[in-house]
């Protein structure tokens, strides 16, 4: 084999649950892929969630973090579990990864939503209004009314008790997420919708202007506005209107929890964490399954197309990321199913053999 031009550590997080299944499979993709395209990745398997817990009494051992923020990507299985959900000691394994990122400042969260032609039964939307459907939604992750002060309770001028919580978004927070968001539009179909409530919030107000501004440096993208009442409308009234999404942090919490139902495969569904230099953090958007772990029934695409999102967005290996996204799809053509998509008539797998059927196809073997 040729001498690997570009060398990437990748550290992997296997975590609980169905994590390290999905993680092995994804780790071979990557090695398959990457002998193919001459580069070569040096693996680092570190633990996190419920399995640090279980070994060193936290959630993200400091070696661990350390790890993540020097390798080039990061790429998570699962976390949690009925193991760790009653902890006494309120450690719980999903504080870990709050931490993390934090710990690797990831300010945008990228969440595609594509109905696969193979899948598009899944769907919970009439098949003439899944067909097609392909849209990234991109959320700001670490701003907004989840992290604004003032918060908390208090009692109002009648003594009566409220709670309270405040929306801001300074300037650069707004930037950078739109950055990232017109990046990614140029990647794809070089459409970008921003929702906001600019009619009712300041903040909203804030977010139009600054996007408005950040439009002028990508002038091949074109850019339209929505506010989320009306988006949440349009997204199951027609979903194909829309290439990327981006949107403030409890919008796009909501947004695209709703977006990932139109598309119905919970284990198809990948997921990208960026910040502005460093390791971004992939994983798919599924939990750690406690119900399947352990059992070979797991669907290890997510985390495969994950993976492929490691490689496009977080190291710009274009190629290798192509090459891993068309072998899930003629996988899905050659008919092999895991059990949570599958239907009559097709090739009911478990999470290994999915596995090895997608070694073949990024192998040409099939
Ligand atoms: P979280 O841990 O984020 O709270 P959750 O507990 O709400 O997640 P999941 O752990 O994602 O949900 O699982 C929800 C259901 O979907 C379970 O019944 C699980 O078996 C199924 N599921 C999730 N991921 C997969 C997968 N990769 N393959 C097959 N089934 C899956
Ligand atoms: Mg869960």
């Amino acid at each position: 084999a040729a001498q690997p031009s570009k060398s990437y550590t990748v550290t992997l997080l296997p975590g609980d649950g169905i994590g390290p299944e999905v993680i092995s499979v994804a780790k071979n993709a990557l090695h398959l892929v990457a002998s193919l395209e001459g580069i070569e990745f040096k693996f680092k398997e570190m633990p996190m969630g419920g399995a640090a817990l279980d070994l060193t009494g936290v959630p993200l051992p400091e070696e661990t973090l350390s790890a993540a923020k020097d390798s080039d990507a990061v790429l998570l299985g699962a976390i949690g579990g009925y193991k760790w959900d009653n902890n006494e000691k309120h450690l719980k394994p999903e504080t870990g990864l709050l931490q993390l990122r934090a710990g690797l400042k990831v300010f945008a969260n990228l969440r595609p939503a594509t109905v696969l032609p193979q899948l598009v039964d899944a769907s919970t939307l009439k098949k003439e209004v899944a067909e097609g459907v392909d849209l990234m939604v991109v959320r700001e992750l670490t701003g907004g009314i989840y992290f604004g002060k003032p918060r908390g309770f208090s009692t109002n001028e009648n003594g009566e008790e409220i709670g309270f919580n405040t929306e801001v978004y300074a300037s650069h927070e707004i930037d950078r997420i739109a950055r990232v968001a017109f990046e990614t539009a140029r990647r794809r179909h070089r459409k970008l919708c921003s929702v906001d409530k600019a009619n009712v919030l300041e903040a909203s107000m804030l977010w139009r202007k600054r996007v408005m501004e950040i439009a002028l440096e990508y002038p091949d993208v074109e850019l339209s506005h929505m506010y989320v009442d009306n988006a949440a409308m349009q997204l199951v009234r027609n979903p194909k209107q829309f290439d990327t999404i981006v949107t403030n942090n409890i919008f796009g919490d909501i947004l695209s929890d709703e977006a990932s139902m139109i598309t119905g495969s919970i284990g198809m569904l990948p997921s990208a964490s960026l910040g502005e230099s460093g390791p971004g953090l992939f994983e798919p958007i599924h939990g750690s399954a406690p119900d399947i772990a352990g059992q070979d029934k797991a669907n290890p695409l997510a985390t495969v197309l994950s993976a492929a999102m490691l490689l496009k967005y977080g190291l710009g290996e274009e190629k290798a990321a192509q090459r891993i996204e068309a072998a899930v799809l003629s996988t899905l053509d050659r008919g092999y199913r895991t059990g949570d998509i599958y239907s009559a008539g097709l090739k009911l797998v478990g999470c290994k053999e999915m596995g090895e059927e997608v070694l073949k196809s990024i192998d040409g073997k099939v």
